[in-house]
C-alpha cells in the first residue's frame, strides 16, 4: 500500500511527495520541491531509502531541492524526466529568470514517456505525457491506490499557467481532458500546488476545463 509524506517547501509554496511501499522501504521524491534536507530527514525518520527522483516537470520550483537530497545519499538516486523538459532542466528550470539560483542535483537518465511503468516496491505507477504547462510535463498514476500526482497541469479549481517558455494552452487543455477526466472520478489528484481534488470534482466544478466550460454559448 503507498504511503504518501507531503511537503510544502520553497518561494512558491510548490508541493513536493515522498512516497514509499513501507514493506520495501523504498521511496521515491516527487517533485523535490525546495530544501532537499528537510524531505531526507523524513525518510531517515522513517526508514525509507530514497532511489529515485521523478520530476513532473523541471521548473525550478519543482527540482530545487535535487541537489541537497542527492548529497545525503549513497548511492544516488535515479532521476526520471520527459526528454522535452532536457533542455528547461538545462537552464536550472528557468531559476535565474526569476532571481534564483538552484542546485539541480544529478542529470536526469530515465526518460519517461507516455505509457511507461514505474515500479516501487511492489506499487505500479503508470507514467501519462501532459504538455501544455511545459513540453515535457507528466503525470504519475497509481491505480491501485486511486491517486494521480499531477503536477502543474491541474489544480484545485484552478489550472497550469501556459504563458512561461514552451507553454500551450490547447495543449494543457487536451492533456487534461484525455489523461486526467479519463481516470475514475474518485482518483485523488495531488497538484504540485494549493489543496488536493479529485478528478469528478473538476470535471464538475473546473472553470477552465470542467463541465461548465464545455458547454456551448
Ligand atoms: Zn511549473
Ligand atoms: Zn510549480
Amino acid at each position: 500500500m503507498l504511503e504518501i509524506a507531503p511537503f510544502v517547501l520553497g518561494p512558491v509554496q510548490t508541493n513536493a511527495y515522498l512516497i514509499a511501499d513501507p514493506s520495501t522501504r523504498e521511496a521515491a521524491v516527487i517533485d523535490p520541491a525546495w530544501d532537499g534536507q528537510i524531505i531526507l530527514a523524513e525518510a531517515l525518520a522513517r526508514g525509507w531509502r530514497i532511489a529515485h527522483l521523478w520530476y513532473t516537470h523541471a521548473h525550478f520550483d519543482h527540482i530545487g531541492g535535487a541537489g541537497a537530497i542527492a548529497d545525503g545519499l549513497n548511492p544516488l538516486p535515479l532521476v526520471a524526466l520527459h526528454p522535452s523538459d532536457h533542455l528547461l532542466w538545462r537552464m536550472e528550470g528557468g531559476a535565474p529568470a526569476f532571481g534564483f539560483k538552484i542546485d539541480p542535483g544529478p542529470e536526469p537518465t530515465l526518460d519517461l514517456h507516455q505509457g511507461q511503468r514505474l515500479r516501487l516496491g511492489s506499487i505500479d505507477l503508470e507514467v501519462r505525457a501532459t504538455p501544455g504547462h511545459t513540453p515535457g510535463h507528466c503525470v504519475f498514476y497509481v491505480p491501485g491506490s486511486r491517486v494521480c500526482f499531477c503536477g502543474d497541469l491541474i489544480f484545485r479549481a484552478s489550472v497550469g499557467r501556459t504563458d512561461l517558455p514552451g507553454g500551450d494552452w490547447e495543449q494543457l487543455v487536451q492533456s487534461i481532458r484525455t489523461q486526467i477526466f479519463t481516470l475514475p472520478d474518485d482518483t485523488r489528484l495531488l497538484s504540485g500546488h494549493g489543496e488536493e481534488t479529485t478528478v469528478g470534482r473538476e470535471k464538475r466544478s473546473n472553470a477552465f476545463v470542467g463541465e461548465s466550460a464545455l458547454s456551448p454559448g
